[in-house]
């Protein structure tokens, strides 16, 4: 569809639950930028179709990019900040004047930047999950300076190919694994995702100084988050990820950054 207003917006397969536009709309409204930001279906096969389709729309700044193209998309855009050989997956896509496409990826960003004020150098982060957000995760402690991540997943493969393109020390559990005393615990599955079982995991491991973060954010208050709370543990929750990876999409979109002062008003409509 050739529209003149400004536009971006996220494809995936499914895509109605999608948070994004809920994020960006909010932000256009509060600077009143005459410019529109949905949600739009897209299957694998007709991924490239849809590429080659908006490239040539002046309107179109660019789309987010969920499951299940996160991968698939880096072989039809440009990519000259080397994210496939960082990360390995591409959540942004950035149309330029000249109708050319730039693929990068926010999510390490958003991931690092609730935690960003604290020194993880030489520290062990426990993961679990080796899918796509794991690896914006592992290259996001790398670039943290994370000392060691052990990762604790199903496919023992997957993780251990993981920490190999990454170039970081660590070591691979399998899922029924006792937790390993750590400084730093990420959920980097669906696990504890409405309509998926919970993540069990025993804390007691933990010091009483570890933070717990789950990517997961439906529901906010996950079981592993309540039993890191009970534990008194410090805890950051999924939303801090998603809006932190959709401010520099915004910015890369619309070029300027979005209203963050309205952050508690925006984290209210995304949990209404
Ligand atoms: P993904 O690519 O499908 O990867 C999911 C990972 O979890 C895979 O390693 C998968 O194992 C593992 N897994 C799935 N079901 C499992 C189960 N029942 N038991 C054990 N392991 C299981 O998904 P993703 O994109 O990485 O997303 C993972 C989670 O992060 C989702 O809940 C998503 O909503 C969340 N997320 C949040 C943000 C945010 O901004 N907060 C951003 C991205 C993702 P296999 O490899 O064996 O399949």
């Amino acid at each position: 569809m050739t529209t003149s207003v400004p536009f971006a917006e996220v494809i995936g397969d499914p895509i109605a639950q999608s948070k994004s536009p809920l994020i960006h709309k909010f932000w256009l409204e509060r600077l009143a930028i005459k410019a529109d930001y949905r949600a739009h279906h897209v299957a694998s096969a007709e991924l490239a179709d849809y590429v080659e389709q908006r490239r040539a729309d002046p309107a179109w700044r660019g789309c987010n990019v969920t499951l299940p193209h996160k991968i698939d998309i880096m072989d039809l855009v440009s990519d000259p900040g080397g994210v496939r050989d960082k990360i390995g997956a591409m959540n942004t896509i950035v149309r330029q004047e000249d109708g050319s496409l730039i693929g990068t990826n926010t999510d390490a960003a958003g991931f690092l930047a609730p935690i960003a004020d604290s020194d993880w150098s030489g520290k062990h982060a426990v993961m679990i999950g080796a899918g796509g957000a794991a690896r914006a995760v592992v290259f996001a402690l790398k670039q943290a300076g994370i000392g060691q991540i052990t990762i604790i997943a199903r496919s023992g493969l997957k993780a251990t190919g993981l920490l190999m393109q990454a170039s970081v020390k660590g070591s691979v559990l399998p899922m029924d694994a006792i937790l390993p005393k750590a400084d730093l615990l990420i959920n980097a599955s669906p696990l504890g995702m409405t309509g998926k079982p919970p993540l069990e995991v025993d804390l007691d491991p933990l010091p009483a100084d570890a933070l717990v973060y789950d990517l997961v954010y439906a529901p906010l208050k996950t079981s592993l988050l309540r039993a890191a709370l009970k534990r008194d543990l410090a805890v950051v929750d999924g939303l801090d990820m998603l809006i932190g990876q959709a401010a520099l999409a915004f910015e890369l979109f619309f070029g300027t950054t979005p209203p963050m002062e309205h952050d508690a008003e925006l984290r209210k409509l995304l949990t209404a």
